[in-house]
């Protein structure tokens, strides 16, 4: 399979030089999920902060909004990942390496879905279904990308989370397989935290945002446009020593 994916039309575009050149001192973040909602405005803020954003997207043909701010601010066009599908996973870091970038300084997991919401209705395959985007999904592209990860000088992973994982809060009230996928997803946060090294590992409450997800539950407080300017600077300002830590778009701490 590997050999099939050097033949794909990322071979037939070699990068120019000058995009070399940038590539190498541009700081690189690659970023899931980014069609619409938290993600095309996480892909947004990063591009106006100067960095190479690597879009990814289950279908970048039909994501019209991402493909038309990528063009105007002269990025890479959006890259086909589905995290619930581990041949787009290979092929989209094939891609990535064919495009010439050698490193990247942040990952960042933010694809997410809500799945069933009744404990006493889903079935298997239901909660399967959710845990594979939410939770296998993460895992699977954290070891695919690790090595570019490892690249970069102060590499970051950050983990879309949301307070609706704790534990504390959890007493029940819907959004089962959510909930439940996104407290696994904690759990895979401390594994990586702990099990990888020289990386700063997070897992991020972006606020409660406007967004398709985030106005299912009631109209959210927040515009996806602030979220993610307060994750910018939180991700920044993150240290060794918020390590395996779970904390929100304004840098507060989370409980689990
Ligand atoms: P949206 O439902 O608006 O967007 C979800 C995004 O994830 C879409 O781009 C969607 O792509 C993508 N996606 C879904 N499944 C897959 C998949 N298998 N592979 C790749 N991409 C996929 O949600 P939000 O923007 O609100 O949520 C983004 C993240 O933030 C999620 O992880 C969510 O749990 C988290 N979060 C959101 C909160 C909020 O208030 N909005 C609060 C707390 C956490 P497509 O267009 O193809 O469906």
């Amino acid at each position: 399979e590997k050999l099939s994916l050097l033949q794909t039309d990322e071979c037939s575009e070699p990068p120019i030089k000058d995009q070399q050149e940038k590539m190498a001192t541009q700081r690189t973040i690659l970023i899931t999920g980014c069609s619409r909602g938290i993600g095309l405005a996480l892909a947004e803020e990063y591009i106006n902060r100067g960095w190479q954003v690597l879009a990814t997207c289950r279908s970048p043909e039909r994501a019209k909004e991402l493909t038309a701010l990528l063009k105007k601010h002269h990025q890479p066009p959006a890259v086909a990942l589905d995290t619930a599908d581990d041949g787009t996973i290979l092929r989209a870091f094939q891609t990535v390496l064919q495009r010439g970038v050698r490193k990247l300084d942040l990952l960042f997991h933010n694809a997410g879905i809500s799945g069933p919401e009744d404990v006493l209705k889903a079935t298997r395959a239901e909660l399967d279904a959710t845990f594979s985007t939410n939770v296998s999904g993460p895992m699977v592209i954290t070891q695919t990308f690790l090595p570019l990860l490892k690249a970069a000088p102060q590499p970051k992973l950050v983990f879309m989370s949301t307070i609706m994982s704790s534990l504390e809060m959890n007493m029940g009230g819907g959004m089962m397989a959510y909930r439940v996928t996104k407290t696994a997803l904690n759990g895979m946060v401390r594994q990586f935290a702990g099990d990888v090294s020289g990386v700063i590992v997070l897992a991020m409450h972006p606020g409660w945002v406007q967004t398709d997800l985030g106005n299912s539950v009631g109209p959210a407080p927040l515009s996806p446009a602030a979220s993610c300017r307060g994750m910018y600077d939180t991700i920044e300002g993150a240290t060794r020593a918020h390590n395996g830590k779970f904390i929100d778009y304004q840098g507060q701490k989370i409980r689990w």
